[in-house]
């Protein structure tokens, strides 16, 4: 049984945010699929936490964890750094993608490696690894189901978490009987899943190297924990001779003591499952003496720009993020529009404020305003990352008139109209008798504005006119007898 697998990692879409937004609202399928599932995970989720005080205990403590981590960053990657190298495991360091690429290049030509089967791994996406490889002649093969499914139909994962969530099962069926070849079409999720089995079965035999992500590693003993349910974790880091783990160096804790709260957060707020059904923990290549596990270990710590966000004390709260996905599950913006929309490899919340900081906010300056500042992803992050604040502070960043060092592609939306406009505004408002007459003016005339009239037009052409009251707050107050001094 063969699969055509595509390596890319989706076309990138073309437009604004709000225009692809409008695209995925006119989906009325994407949006049912969406709405659907995010249902049923907030569902799921709030059923694992029926106690408000014990969730809020586990969170304080999963934020505690994290921030003594991240407080000692730098020393506890060197203490990561020893220890795996003492248990056997190799560690490579790199700046940015493409220098993780191409150490994961070399590592894979010193042995001679032709195919490669990937547990998930979403700094490997960040890496857009599976395409680098197939550039240079490896097939690297999806064995998470869905992202093998994303894999066959040549998208990005549309979720952290569920990376094919914007599927439902006819697609998905539909897929399959055209790539896997005597698949016939079918809805029946069982069998589709045994499609997907039969045809990654053999690609685990005979792969001759395996790559994952890292949930979280151990400073204290150079242990690597990855979560996952379907057990393609296990096999791709145990039967390849080969093992290479790719992580973003924010993915740390200082002690072994420091996962079991973590575990209780991540699957709950995840999936709203109490415990994933594995947990791999890796401490060293096949010891002398052990039947299996891979012959090598090697670990790359990916930077990406990790250490400017590091740098600043409030972005730095970025950092925290397990990728649990409650933020995006929980969003009103993202279960309306998917993930796709957010063209990037975080969608939702998390990726609100981690794509700009990444990619920089003259690349990805939209994202930040793809927001309600609802408050929804504050109040359901494990971790308690202040994610709106964080947004604010990215939209304030943008339009700096002097780039500030904090953010890459700071001021880079900075425009002298919009500038002016709230210099203008400024002023009206320090001045109490032009700031009257005004008001008066707008309350007199402001409905007789054309709500089609430029620059009102980018407000209107997706919301009402505003209808201006008959009289002034100021003439309200007087009238009431407050004085108008
Ligand atoms: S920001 Fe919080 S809720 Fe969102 S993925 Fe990260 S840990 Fe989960």
């Amino acid at each position: 049984m063969t699969a055509d697998v595509q390596t890319g990692a989706g076309a990138p879409k073309a437009g604004s945010f709000a225009e692809r937004a409008h695209l995925a609202l006119d989906d009325k399928p994407l949006r049912a699929n969406f709405r659907r599932a995010m249902d049923g995970l907030m569902a799921k989720r709030a059923a694992q936490f029926p106690d408000a005080a014990d969730l809020a205990a586990l969170r304080a403590r999963g934020a505690a964890i994290k921030e003594r981590a991240l407080a000692r960053l730098p020393d506890l990657l060197e203490q990561l750094e020893a220890r795996c190298t003492g248990n056997g495991i190799k560690v490579h360091w790199a700046e940015t993608t493409d220098e993780a690429n191409r150490i994961v290049l070399g590592i894979f030509r010193e042995h001679g490696v032709k195919t490669v089967v990937k547990g998930k791994s979403m700094v490997s996406e960040e890496m857009h690894l599976n395409a680098f490889l197939g550039e240079h002649g490896i097939q690297a093969i999806e064995s998470d189901l869905g992202e093998y499914i994303i894999q066959l139909a040549g998208e990005m994962p549309s979720h952290i978490v569920m990376p094919c969530i914007h599927k439902n099962k006819g697609q998905i069926g539909a897929l399959f009987a055209e790539h896997i070849e005597g698949q016939r079409y079918t809805e029946d999720v069982d069998e589709l899943t045994a499609a997907a089995r039969r045809v990654l079965r053999d690609r685990f035999a005979e792969a001759d190297a395996g790559i994952s992500g890292v949930n979280f590693a151990v400073a204290e003993t150079g242990t690597l924990v990855l979560v996952e349910n379907e057990g393609n974790g296990r096999l791709s880091t145990t039967l390849p001779p080969l093992h290479v783990a790719v992580m973003g160096i924010e993915k740390l804790v200082e002690t072994l003591d420091d996962i079991p709260p973590l575990l209780a957060l991540l699957p709950r707020s995840a999936t709203g499952q109490p415990i994933t059904t594995y947990v791999n923990m890796i401490t060293s290549p096949r010891r002398e003496g052990e039947k299996d596990g891979p012959r090598e270990v090697h670990l790359v710590l990916l930077d990406n720009g990790r250490t400017r966000v590091y740098a600043d004390p409030e972005l730095r709260e970025t950092l925290r993020c397990i990728r649990c996905g409650a933020c995006m599950n929980h969003c009103p913006v993202y279960a309306r529009v998917g993930g796709h929309t957010y063209d990037a490899v975080y969608p939702g919340p998390i990726g609100k404020i981690l794509t700009p900081q990444i990619a920089g906010l003259d690349a990805a300056g939209d994202l930040p305003h793809a927001s309600s500042l609802c408050n929804a992803c504050v109040e359901v992050c494990p971790v308690k990352i202040p994610i709106a604040d964080i947004l604010v502070r990215l939209r304030r960043e943008a339009v700096r008139p002097s780039a500030s060092n904090a953010v890459k592609g700071a001021g880079g939306g900075w425009t002298l109209s919009e500038s002016s406009a709230w210099a203008g505004w400024k002023w009206l408002h320090a001045n109490p008798v032009l700031y009257r007459l005004g008001s008066r003016a707008l309350a007199l005339a402001g409905n007789l504005i054309p709500a089609g009239l430029p620059p009102l037009k980018a407000w209107t052409s997706v919301r009402s006119k505003p209808k201006f009251a008959p009289r002034t707050l100021h003439q309200l107050a007087r009238d009431k007898g407050f004085d108008d001094a």
